[in-house]
């Protein structure tokens, strides 16, 4: 689609920024409204979506993370209890 240059009526190729003839600036040609806020909002959302699903592994890595930590703990607590048991019942 070629674009019209506003100061001289130059017909110019389509995607050029500026006029063949006088060399102003070419305004971008006119493109829908509905597909260029489509594939923004498509971009927002594809965006989005990786966002969320970045933050929903990391989260799931955190809670891992903590889950394995509190399994740990309990394990030396455990240990350290028997340890204890041991330990009194050995003294007797
Ligand atoms: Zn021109």
């Amino acid at each position: 689609m070629a674009t019209t240059c506003l100061r001289c009526k130059q017909e110019n190729p389509a995607g050029a920024k500026f006029c063949a003839r006088c060399g102003s600036p070419v305004p971008p040609p006119p493109q829908p409204d509905e597909t260029l806020s489509g594939e923004i909002s498509s971009d927002f959302h594809r965006l989005y979506r990786g966002a969320k699903r970045c933050i929903g592994k990391a989260a799931a890595l955190a809670y891992g993370a903590l889950r394995v930590i509190l399994v740990l703990s309990a394990v030396v607590i455990l240990l350290a209890i028997i340890g204890v048991l041991i330990e009194v019942i050995s003294r007797r």
